[in-house]
């Protein structure tokens, strides 16, 4: 029995997860379940799910929680405190993470799963965007293994070799990530000057919380990725490239040098991947529609307009410039993202404020995960000084 931690149970993630999980009682439990406030949804998942601890990350709901669980009889154990989640995914109460938070708050339960050794189950892209030497580093110390939920990195990793013998032992020329395009694909920058949070977050394809589906409306999603490929398969900048498919039904490619191309299909359905790696190297059911070729059309590809969607290459920007650049790029993404889901700037502010961050704070060597955090508040304090300006 392979008990798995579900960090981030409440969203998106880690429903499709939760489902995943629930369809294979022989083989998989969920024995913790975290999420940030919203007391209602994690108590009905513990009613449903009977983990062996629930972590609250508010701790003003703690009560309420145990409150919740004492009146429908679940009895499992409580936690609020804030490192009630990096104790929980070190200790004995699990053997795979799945790391399903949104943002930097993710960071420190990733960091903690790969020191513990544990299987990490990565769909927090932006913990490896933030901290990847460091991600890599406590990999390698804690012996465990990375397989990645981000459905473009899980079609790589099954269109790798297995072994990770590194991508030009291995003949790889070039790893192509695939774009839905997002909700905006072909739209101008006029276009854009007044489209709403509501608009944004209306994907064509794939249904997610709301920071990445306006992350996917901005192309900093697919930036986000290209970093995030980066140190998952040890790629440079110039061996990634981003081409648009709407279909979002290829997942991402893998050129070798022979001229073979290999490439992951299936329907926008993050249950595969997230099937994918919980069982590898085994194959589960996942209770995804299987793929009709013959009845989805034409597959259409094409290059990413850079000018509208300005967020993807001041990604490869940060990339190139190295150092902590990353961690600046998502720390004003996310303030940006944020404040645009508030409502109070524009849709083309944040590619704007993130960069101007950029600008505003040159790279720094990545030292340790304190200097990084420090530099992370930096950044968000210069992003909310940019959108004041932007307002
Ligand atoms: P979501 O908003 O639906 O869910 C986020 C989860 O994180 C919730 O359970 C929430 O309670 C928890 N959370 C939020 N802030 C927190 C905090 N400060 N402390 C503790 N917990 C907190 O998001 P999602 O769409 O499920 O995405 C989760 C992660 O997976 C993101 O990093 C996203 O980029 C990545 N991802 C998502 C998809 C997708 O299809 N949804 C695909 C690939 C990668
Ligand atoms: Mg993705």
């Amino acid at each position: 029995m392979n008990k798995v931690a579900v960090l981030g149970a409440t969203g998106s993630i880690g429903a499709s997860t939760l489902d995943v999980i629930a369809r294979h009682p022989d083989r998989f439990r969920a024995s913790v379940l975290s999420a940030h406030r919203n007391v209602g949804a994690l108590a009905g998942l513990c009613e449903r799910f009977r983990p062996e601890l629930a972590v609250i990350a508010d701790p003003a709901l703690e009560g309420e929680l145990a409150r919740r669980l004492a009146v429908a009889g679940v009895r499992c154990e409580v936690a609020s405190d804030h490192d009630a989640l990096t104790t929980a995914v070190a200790g004995n109460l699990c053997d795979t993470v799945v790391a399903a938070i949104v943002g930097a708050a993710g960071l420190a339960s990733t960091l903690a799963t790969a020191r513990a050794g544990k299987r990490l189950l990565l769909a927090n892209k932006e913990s490896i965007v933030l901290a990847g030497p460091l991600l890599l580093e406590a990999l390698r110390v804690g012996g465990g293994e990375l397989v990645p939920v981000d459905s473009e990195h899980n079609a790589i990793f099954q269109c790798l070799p297995g072994g990770r013998p590194g991508l030009r032992a291995s003949g790889v020329r070039r790893l192509i990530l695939t774009a839905s395009g997002g909700p905006f694909r072909g739209r101008t920058r006029a276009d854009l000057a007044a489209v709403t949070p509501d608009q944004a977050c209306k994907h064509p394809k794939w249904s997610m919380g709301r920071k990445i589906s306006v992350d996917s409306a901005t192309l900093m999603n697919k930036g986000l990725e290209v970093i995030e490929a980066h140190h998952l398969f040890g790629a440079p900048a110039d061996a990634i490239e981003v081409l648009v498919h709407p279909q979002s039904l290829v997942h991402s490619l893998v050129e070798y040098v022979d001229g073979s191309v290999l490439a992951q299909l299936g329907n926008p359905d993050m249950r595969t991947a997230i099937a994918h790696a919980l069982a590898w190297p085994e194959r589960v059911e996942a209770g995804v529609t299987p793929l009709d070729l013959a009845t989805a059309g034409a597959l259409q590809f094409e290059a990413p307009d850079l000018d509208t969607f300005r967020c993807l290459a001041l990604a490869f920007q940060a990339l190139r410039a190295g150092g902590d650049a990353p961690a600046i790029l998502n720390a004003a993404n996310e303030v940006a993202v944020e404040a645009f889901l508030a409502g109070t700037v524009p849709f083309l502010a944040i590619a704007e404020v993130v960069e101007g961050v950029l600008a505003e704070l040159p790279p720094q060597a990545v030292v340790d995960v304190e200097s990084l955090v420090a530099r992370d508040s930096e950044a968000r304090a210069a992003a909310r000084r940019q959108l004041r300006r932007a307002c």
